[in-house]
């Protein structure tokens, strides 16, 4: 990259933390994307005529909202609600709405931004867009969180439709949340519109594959790198940060594969399960009966509990983190060369921090960033939409097949991406680039909107 070029991406790195103060993980993801790009405005200086990195950085619209709820007794309280309309060149805005005391702004905006890239990687006509609360889930009622979806909704609904902006799940949004987001929407506008949320239930407009997508998707990316580097799954230890929807289906899809998953979490602390961890008691603690992941080691004596543990410490030949942004640093990361790890696969968004990345790329691990290789939550959301829209329901085998076939196509470009600007084997490089010259594309055709 010319010194000029390199000067003129750092100023647009400054504006945006000038512009969006506070907002660590909005810069941090803005900054990964960036630090790609030099390369592609060469080859393409009309991107930079147009302005087309400044204008990317700029979501095209930021709503936030009261919602104010009440308790099983009666008690008011008020959560801040957020959706972020990133981009939508390619189609209605699409992403997910996390509930989490954590969520504030800078959290949202980095999510949407890692969207918009992910979207285009898909292949599908999706936007990008985020949102969700600082209310949190846990230890509420069903009658508690309904009521606060509801009041959620209330507001949001007036910024959402299938051709103007599509949420799904993400952390603390699941099937029984999207259920009374939907049932609210419905009611609120008197329309039976499917394709306004994904993540539905079987039965009311949802898609086979669409829990499972996720999780099976980061695998087979996974399997994919693993396979360009003449390497596969079969027998390989794994660890997988989380015990939500990710990590759930992360752990069956590697079990199905023939890997053998030997811890997960939550974020209490980790469990380690020598001889393979039990998934169907994950599922009945985690789906059913909403507990923490300590039970595990109360019902299996063979297994071990440790409050606050690093999942990290644990040898592994694979390593999916797959709970939440920046769970795994550069310590971690060279323990986990160190001890072994030939691949990590991001199922959840933005895990590995600047200087874990960093570790494994110089390790020369194969390394799946989120973007990539968590696209096939968002691709089968895509399938959702299109099923919705067609008033058709496709079997989980046809489903699932499409998913596998989307995940390899984001592999081979982003690994043949990589190879054309210079960064053979660097996922990272080779996903923000083709995720950005699609967008970048779209925006230039469309016009200075
Ligand atoms: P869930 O709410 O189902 O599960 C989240 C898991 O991560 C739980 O085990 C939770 O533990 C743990 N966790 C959450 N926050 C923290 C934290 N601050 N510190 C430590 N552990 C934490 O969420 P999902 O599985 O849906 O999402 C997981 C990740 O995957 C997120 O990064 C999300 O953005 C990403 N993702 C999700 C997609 C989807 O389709 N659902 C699609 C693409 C990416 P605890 O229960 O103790 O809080």
């Amino acid at each position: 990259m010319s010194s000029v070029l390199s000067e003129r991406i750092e100023a647009i790195y400054r504006q945006v933390i000038a512009r969006n103060p506070g907002e660590d993980e909005f810069h941090q993801a803005v900054k990964e994307v960036l630090e790609s790009l030099g390369p592609v405005l060469v080859k393409y200086p009309e991107f930079s005529e147009q302005k087309i990195i400044e204008r990317i950085c700029e979501p095209e619209r930021q709503i936030i909202f009261r919602v104010p709820w009440q308790d099983d007794h009666g008690e008011v309280h008020i959560n801040r609600g957020f959706r972020v309309q990133f981009n939508s060149a390619i189609g209605p805005y699409k992403g997910g709405l996390r509930f989490h005391p954590s969520v504030y702004l800078g959290i949202i905006k980095f999510l949407g931004f890692e969207q918009l890239f992910k979207n285009a990687l898909t292949g599908m006509p999706i936007g990008g867009g985020k949102g969700g609360s600082d209310f949190d889930p846990k230890g509420k009622t069903d009658g508690e969180v309904m009521r606060f979806c509801q009041s959620f909704m209330t507001e949001l609904q007036r910024h959402l439709g299938e051709y103007v902006d599509v949420p799904a799940g993400d952390i603390g949004v699941g099937g029984r949340e999207i259920g009374y987001l939907f049932g609210q929407y419905k009611r609120l506008t008197n329309r039976y519109e499917s394709g306004v949320l994904t993540g539905k239930g079987i039965g009311w407009g949802g898609s086979l594959v669409r829990k499972e997508a996720t999780g099976y998707g980061a695998v087979y990316f996974v399997r994919e790198m693993l396979k360009a580097r003449k390497n596969g799954l079969e027998g390989k230890t794994c660890v997988v940060s989380g015990a939500g929807n990710v990590a759930i289906y992360t752990m069956e899809k590697l079990q199905q594969l023939g890997a053998k998953v030997v811890a997960c979490s939550d974020s209490q602390g980790i469990v380690i399960h020598e001889r393979g961890i039990d998934l169907d008691l994950v599922k009945q603690l985690k789906e059913v009966e909403r507990r923490r992941i300590s039970d595990y080691a109360v019902r299996h004596k063979d297994a071990r509990y440790i409050a606050g543990g690093n999942i990290w410490e644990i040898p592994c030949h694979v390593a999916m983190p797959s709970a939440t942004q920046n769970e795994l640093n550069g310590r971690d990361a060279k323990m986990l060369v160190r001890n072994g790890c030939i691949a990590v696969g991001e199922g959840a968004n933005m895990p590995t921090t600047p200087e874990g990345v960093r570790v494994f790329l110089d390790a020369n691990i194969a390394f799946g960033p989120g973007k990539a290789a968590n696209a096939g939550g968002v691709a089968t959301s895509a399938l959702e939409m299109q099923q919705n829209a067609s008033r058709d329901s496709w079997t989980f085998d046809y489903t699932e097949k499409k998913l596998d076939e989307i995940m390899t196509r984001i592999h081979a470009d982003t690994h043949a991406t990589a190879e054309e600007f210079g960064a053979p084997g660097n996922y990272v490089v080779g996903a923000n680039i083709a995720g950005f010259i699609k967008v970048a594309n779209a925006m230039v055709a469309l016009g200075l909107i």
